[in-house]
């Protein structure tokens, strides 16, 4: 315990006693996020409503050295924003105010607790995209996806959070507010202090705001499903399709099991006997999408698919993509738990990642299912386990460290979008050179010496 009522009773004088909760039981819905194998029970929590009150519960935090998670919607799927040290949870959720849009320099500025859904529907409004869209966009935060540089299937033609980043506004450890970045679509003026902060897993500094860029709403889009006989078929296709120049906005991949969860939940018109599916999008002017969209089809005839098919209309075409949102909770939802992974390799080494994968669950007995943002070379196979039975759980864990080390073999990375938090901690050193991870730890303490931002996470 490091919080005493003598500190509870400064939170309520700076926040107001219905921005703090201390009962067990509410504080129960904050000691877990998306993972299903990770919980910490915070002491309290608190809901600020401005800046200057994120400043006043740091400068107390820090001055009596009391851990701090931000917590945005807690959707992250690394264990990032669980409090495994106790202390305070800061959760943003009450600071969801669009600061502006600003239609005519194509940048906005959003509070850390706006829902990104809720910020796309604002755009859309005046013709606007943003088009970072990490597939738990519903409930996701601007702060949290911020933290974690979150992407999502358009990450293929238009990159993730720190591609869009301009500037922000944040709290360091002690309290002290910064103003960091421009509204400049161009700066360079010293380090970039908010892509050192982007992806940075709440451990550098508690993001209040933050200042990104927009685009124009592309004119046309389409949507295009082909079917494999085999996944590796499909991985494999990916990179022949990319390499004759079409660029989609999407490339995703769906293997079998999951399109019939899927389908089983929600009928959506996946064809539950593909092997696997990609399905893209195309998007631009009218005439480049639909010339596009059919040189998609030929190649992805040319690279072994047995069915190709553009959507319909635009509700079909919805529904394929509420279909592929909706692949996590199909997962988790049909296993006790699941260890969902987001390795990512080069685009051409799919093929072989994806057998390496298929070998691994068979070697280690265990049920591997995959889906993934195929055209970044970021896919999901995901471990189905259960927590409860230690001797599965193991040869689960056996599988995870397999496919971590097949996709650093192959030139890639252990994680694409979802961050290291708890998850990949204990693989880090596997992953990085043992003077990058000091560099990374120096960088923690100028920003954070008293080290009370998301402990635990990261690193061991
Ligand atoms: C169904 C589903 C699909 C997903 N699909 C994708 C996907 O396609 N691509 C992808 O990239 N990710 C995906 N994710 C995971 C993704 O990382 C998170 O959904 C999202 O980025 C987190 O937003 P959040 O508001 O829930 O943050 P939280 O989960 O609350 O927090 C995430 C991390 O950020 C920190 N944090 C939160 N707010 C702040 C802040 N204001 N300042 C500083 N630190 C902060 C937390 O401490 C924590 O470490 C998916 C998750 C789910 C459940």
């Amino acid at each position: 315990m490091t919080i005493t009522k003598d500190i509870i009773k400064r939170l309520n004088k700076i926040l107001g006693d219905k921005s703090v909760l201390v009962s067990r039981t509410d504080l129960m819905s904050f000691s877990y996020d998306a993972t299903s194998n990770w919980q910490g029970m915070p002491e309290i929590v608190l809901f600020p409503t401005d800046i200057k009150q994120i400043s006043e519960v740091l400068a107390l935090a820090n001055e009596n050295s009391i851990p701090v998670t931000v917590r945005g919607a807690g959707t992250n799927l690394s264990g990032g924003s669980i409090p495994v040290s106790g202390g305070i949870v800061l959760c943003t959720s009450r600071m969801n105010r669009i600061i502006e849009i600003d239609a005519v320099n194509f940048t906005a500025t959003v509070e850390a607790g706006v829902v990104l859904n809720d910020f796309n529907m604002e755009l859309a409004k005046q013709n606007l995209f943003f088009p970072p869209d990490p597939q738990s966009y519903l409930a996701a935060t601007m702060g949290g996806c911020v933290a974690e540089n979150s992407g999502g299937p358009y990450g293929l033609k238009y990159g993730v959070f720190k591609h869009y980043l301009l500037g922000m506004k944040a709290v360091l450890a002690t309290g002290e507010i910064v103003s960091l970045g421009a509204k400049t679509i161009k700066n360079v003026t010293g380090y970039d202090l908010p892509l050192l902060i982007c992806g940075s897993e709440g451990t550098l500094a508690v993001v209040a705001q933050a200042t990104i860029k927009l685009l124009p709403m592309p004119e046309a889009r389409q949507t295009v499903l082909a079917v494999f006989n085999d996944v590796i078929t499909a991985n494999a296709a990916v990179s022949k399709i990319l390499s004759r120049g079409v660029r989609p906005a999407k490339a995703e991949l769906i293997d079998n099991w999951i399109i019939r969860r899927i389908e089983e939940a929600a009928p959506l018109g996946l064809p539950v006997d593909a092997e696997a599916i990609l399905l893209f999008e195309l998007d631009g002017a009218v005439e480049t999408v639909s010339m596009e969209a059919a040189k998609v089809v030929e190649l992805c005839f040319n690279a072994g698919a047995t069915d190709v098919r553009e959507a319909k209309d635009k509700k079909e075409a919805d529904n394929f993509w509420t279909a592929r949102r909706m692949g996590f909770s199909a997962i988790y939802g049909n296993a006790p738990t699941a260890l969902a992974e987001d390795v990512t390799v080069p685009m051409d080494k799919l093929p072989e990642l994806m057998e390496r994968i298929k070998r691994i669950g068979e070697k280690n007995d265990v049920m591997i299912v995959t889906m993934g943002h195929a055209g970044d070379g970021n896919l999901h196979p995901c471990i189905l386990t259960d927590k409860k039975n230690p001797e599965h759980y193991a040869r689960a864990q056996k599988s995870t460290q397999e496919i971590f080390d097949a996709a650093l073999e192959l030139n890639g990375v252990i994680s694409g979008e979802h961050g290291i938090g708890l998850e990949k901690r204990r693989y880090l050193k596997n992953a990085m050179p043992p003077e990058a991870i000091e560099l990374l730890k120096k960088i923690k303490t100028v920003f954070d010496p008293r080290g009370i931002l998301n402990p635990g996470k990261i690193w061991e």
